[in-house]
């Protein structure tokens, strides 16, 4: 095997791949050479993912036209350090009324009254929560990951960075949801000074409610992720975490949400809004990319108008696609015979050969999604599930009379072993067919 020069430690599988890109781009390394090499890449990525893909990872989307137009690349690379009025840079009076306009747009969007908009994804967004309100050596208690509970919530993410102590909630994987019977007697061993809701993977709302009154026995803040449920927190439509008491609530703004790249912190209590903001700058970060703020202002006055029928459309699609799926002899998750009330859907793919496999197979068959645990799963199997969100298609114009088409795509890859270049062409067609049609019915 060659060895990857970037990342010889990485697994053989990653090295193989690295090797081989490694060896394709230095054919020519000038800088006439590497900008061709660059356009090309991205009018080929362009193509196959943005033009002609079928795409239901759920943890992304694209911005509308609006937004991608208020992106200015060149406002990236002007540092704009501290409050409007006392910036330590002078000349961007400017960038103020982007960072005026921000964070009132999105705390007022999902009802709180403070936000911190800075942080470039939510990742750091949770670890400026873990930074505000914990401190090393303490404990947080969150989702194990099989249920959905993600890397900046665990051990090997960013609360070691704090040098925090990470234990599982109490967890019913019947219910897809918290073991509410066992949270407060967990809460009151434990005693963490954080407890982390909200995950990767969300099919049911949790009863934020019950966890709040169980973390105000010990005095812990709950934190409420929304990365994946943000674009539906947005449009009302799948729960309130700040209504129903989240402390905090931290999200992804370019998933559900619909946004650039970045992460935000949302509460409605000025105490914990300034921790968090004091930690964020001038704690983790100097240049924030204000380039990003102008498309993230527009996307929330956007959610604000129209967050609730794309919520409301994303919902539809991914009841429909679900049903369609388990209809072609998919086993969908489900609870109590209903699918989901979210844009997620997961399917358990253990016959499949389990998600990663079946997600491989998809992509070559055009349709791009993601492996997951599943709740149920053993530890040694791997990523039992495949995860499905239906934000990206439903801004793309896809209807839930589009989705038995989707699901059927999946049946000939994964249950018909069609050959994969068959089904792409059918699903480029399908993304084609769509496109046309939207773009017919936006022409008046
Ligand atoms: C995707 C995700 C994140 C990380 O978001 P980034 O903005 O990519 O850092 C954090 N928490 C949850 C639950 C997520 O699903």
């Amino acid at each position: 095997m060659t060895n990857s020069r970037i990342a010889p430690w990485a697994s053989p599988r990653a090295q193989h791949r690295l090797a081989e890109v490694e060896t394709a781009v230095s054919a020519d390394l000038s800088a006439a050479g590497v900008t061709d090499t660059v356009r090309n890449a991205l009018r080929a990525h362009g193509t196959q993912v943005d033009d002609d893909g079928i795409v239901l990872y759920a943890g992304t989307n694209v911005l509308s036209p609006a937004a991608a137009a208020a992106n200015l690349p060149s406002v990236s690379s002007r540092p704009s350090m501290g409050w409007p009025g006392e910036k330590y840079q002078v000349g961007l009076e400017h960038l103020d009324t982007l960072e005026v306009l921000a964070p009132l747009l999105v705390a007022d969007l999902m009802e709180g009254t403070y936000a911190e908009v800075r942080l470039q994804s939510a990742t750091l967004a949770n670890l400026a929560v873990y930074t505000a309100f914990a401190r090393p050596g303490d404990k947080i208690a969150v989702l194990p990951e099989a249920a959905g509970g993600h890397a900046s919530h665990h051990a090997q993410g960013v609360p070691a960075v704090r040098g925090l102590t990470v234990v599982d909630l109490p967890y019913d994987p019947d219910r897809l949801d918290l073991d509410h019977a066992a949270l407060p007697g967990f809460l009151r061993v434990h005693r963490p000074r954080i407890v982390v809701i909200g995950a990767s993977m969300m099919l049911f709302p949790h009863d934020v409610a019950a966890v709040r009154a169980a973390c105000d026995e010990v005095g812990a803040i709950l934190l409420y992720d929304a990365s994946h449920m943000a674009g539906l927190v947005a449009g009302k439509v799948f729960q309130r975490p700040l209504h129903e008491g989240a402390h905090v609530l931290t999200f992804s703004t370019y998933k559900s949400f619909g946004g650039p790249s970045g992460g935000c912190v949302v509460t409605r209590d000025p105490d914990l809004a300034e921790r968090v903001s004091t930690v964020a700058y001038p704690g983790l970060l100097a240049n924030y990319d204000a380039g990003r703020l102008g498309a993230l202002a527009v996307t929330a006055a956007e959610l604000a108008e129209r967050g609730g029928g794309y919520a409301s459309a994303c919902l539809a699609n991914a009841q429909v696609l679900a049903r369609s799926l388990h209809d072609h002899g998919f086993t969908v998750a489900r609870r109590d015979g209903e699918f989901t009330r979210s844009h997620h859907v997961a399917v358990d793919a253990l016959d499949l050969g389990g998600g990663e496999r079946a997600g491989l197979l998809l992509g070559e068959a055009g349709v791009y999604l993601s492996g997951i645990g599943l709740p149920w799963q053993r530890p040694d199997e791997g990523l039992r599930g495949l995860r499905i969100g239906t934000q990206e298609i439903t801004r793309r114009g896809f209807t839930p009379a589009d989705q038995p088409a989707i699901a059927a795509l999946l049946r000939r890859a994964l249950l018909d072993h069609e050959a994969p270049d068959r089904v792409r062409a059918d699903a480029i067609a399908l993304r084609r067919e769509v496109n046309d049609r939207e773009v017919t019915r936006r022409t008046p």
